[in-house]
C-alpha cells in the first residue's frame, strides 16, 4: 500500500513540490498518476522510492515509513517497488538476457533463481526469442518491454512506470498499457505517471490529477470527458 497523508516537499530552494498531498493507493490496485509539467509528480515518485524525504507530512509504503526510515533499509524498501524510467537506463554492453539477470545479481539471487527467473519474465512482456539481442538492437517499444521485464524481476509487489508511452507511437502505447494492465492482473500494484490523456480515457482507470503540489482530482477519468480538450 502507498499512503501520502499531508505531504508538504519543499526544496532547498524553497521551492514547495507539494503543498499536502493526502492520497492512498491499496495493493493490487492499477492507477494513473497525472498533471502539467511541474505539478509535482516525479517529487511523488522519489517520496515512495526513498530518494527525497518529505519536509512535513508521512509517506507510507509497503510497510516502510519513508519520512524514518533508516538508510540501510532502503534497500529493502526498493525491492518492493520496480521502477520504470522514462528513458529507460538500459545497460547497452549487456544482452538482453543480461540486462535483466544483472537486476538479479545485485540483490544477491542465485544463479538457479536467474536461469530459472528472467526466461519466464522476458517471455511475459513478449521479448522471448531476443535474449541475446543488445538494446540498441530493439525498437522503442521492445527497449520498454525489456525496461518493464527489469523493473518485474524481483517481483516487486507494486510497480511504478514514468511516462511509459512517452517515446512511443499510439499502436505500441497501447500494446505497453495492455502489458501493464496484464502485469496488474497478476497482482502487482501499479502506478503509472502519464501525460497521455487519450490513453488515461481509453482504459478506464482511477486517476490521481495533480496540480501546483496539489490533488485536484481523483477518482475515474471518464466522467470528465465533457471537460477534455
Ligand atoms: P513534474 O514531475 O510534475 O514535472 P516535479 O516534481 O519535477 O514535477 O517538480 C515540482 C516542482 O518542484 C517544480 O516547481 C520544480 O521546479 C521543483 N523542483 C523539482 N526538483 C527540484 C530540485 N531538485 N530543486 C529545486 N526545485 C525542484
Amino acid at each position: 500500500m502507498i499512503q501520502f497523508t499531508d505531504v508538504v516537499k519543499s526544496y532547498e530552494q524553497g521551492n514547495k513540490a507539494l503543498n499536502g498531498v493526502t492520497m492512498q493507493i491499496e495493493d493490487g490496485e492499477f492507477c494513473f498518476l497525472i498533471g502539467p509539467s511541474g505539478s509535482g509528480k516525479s517529487t511523488i515518485i522519489k517520496l515512495i522510492t526513498g530518494e527525497l524525504k518529505p519536509t512535513s507530512g508521512t509517506v507510507h509504503v509497503n510497510g516502510y515509513s519513508l519520512e524514518r526510515i533508516r538508510r540501510r533499509e532502503i534497500p529493502y524498501l526498493r525491492r518492493t517497488v520496480g521502477v520504470v524510467f522514462q528513458n529507460y537506463r538500459l545497460i547497452e554492453k549487456m544482452t538482453v538476457y543480461e540486462n535483466v539477470a544483472f537486476a538479479m545479481r545485485v540483490v544477491g539471487a542465485r544463479e538457479k533463481e536467474i536461469r530459472d527467473r528472467v526466461p519466464y519474465v522476458l517471455e511475459l512482456v513478449g521479448l522471448e526469442g531476443k535474449e541475446n539481442r543488445h538494446p540498441n538492437e530493439l525498437s522503442g517499444g521492445e527497449q520498454q518491454r525489456l525496461a518493464i521485464a527489469r523493473a518485474l524481476v524481483n517481483n516487486p509487489s507494486t510497480i511504478i512506470a514514468d511516462e511509459p508511452t512517452g517515446n512511443l507511437d499510439p499502436e505500441r502505447s497501447f500494446e505497453i498499457m495492455a502489458l501493464l494492465q496484464e502485469i496488474n492482473n497478476l497482482g502487482t500494484t501499479m502506478l503509472v505517471v502519464t501525460h497521455d490523456r487519450n490513453l488515461v480515457e481509453l482504459f478506464g482507470k482511477r486517476t490521481i490529477a495533480i496540480d501546483e503540489g496539489l490533488v485536484v482530482n481523483d477518482g475515474l477519468e471518464e466522467e470528465e470527458n465533457d471537460e477534455a480538450e
